[in-house]
């Protein structure tokens, strides 16, 4: 089931390397159209409750998981057999998007891209209702430097999508006291 991560990206197009925004990002590795697939994010496809059971957001100072929600179904970890895709950062004006095709998760340039840019797409990730501010601005702080920066990156209030997957904290309530250290963002 092993899908060709080669196949996956376009040549060139991807350079990873350290970011502004957080950790390592992936940037323009050459000029990219609008509309350019750029690569398959790819990874071990688990269900939520696996997901869940993996990572526990409450014990982050900085949410850090490669989990990608692709439906109620499957969400893809890309900690696990993933590729350069799990660097690209978020931010809120991005240049890039996650397209969803029959479960598979591509990102694409939503517009022209100059050589250099760094490659974000909105991870939207998605609520649970249960976020305080504190975990909206800090947990899922966002500093993507943009005009329109939402300081976060939850999904806008009604319009979340299951795009990037939030963990639900309900479950960790309990641990979120404890506040065990945090753990370095990539
Ligand atoms: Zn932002």
């Amino acid at each position: 089931m092993a899908r060709s991560t080669m196949k996956a990206t376009a040549q060139g197009a991807l350079v990873i390397k350290r970011s502004k925004i957080a950790g390592r990002g992936g940037f323009a590795g050459r000029t990219i159209k609008k509309g350019e697939r750029l690569i398959e994010y790819v990874g071990e496809r688990i269900s939520h409750a696996v997901a869940d059971d993996r990572y526990d957001d409450a014990s982050m100072r900085r949410h850090h998981t490669f989990l990608f929600a692709v439906n109620r179904r499957v969400v893809i970890d890309g900690a696990v057999n993933g590729n350069e895709s799990r660097w690209l950062n978020h931010a809120c004006d991005p240049n890039c998007e996650a397209v969803i095709e029959k479960s598979r998760v591509f990102i694409e340039a939503k517009r022209d891209i100059r050589t250099g840019e760094e490659l974000c797409y909105d991870y939207a990730f998605e609520r649970d209702g249960s976020e305080t501010d504190e975990d909206v601005f800090q947990l899922y702080g966002c500093k993507c430097g943009a005009k329109s920066c939402r300081g976060t990156i939850l999904a806008p209030m009604k319009k979340a999508k299951s795009k990037k997957k939030a963990k639900a904290k309900t479950k960790s309530k309990a641990k979120t006291k404890a506040k065990t250290k945090a753990k370095a963002k990539k």
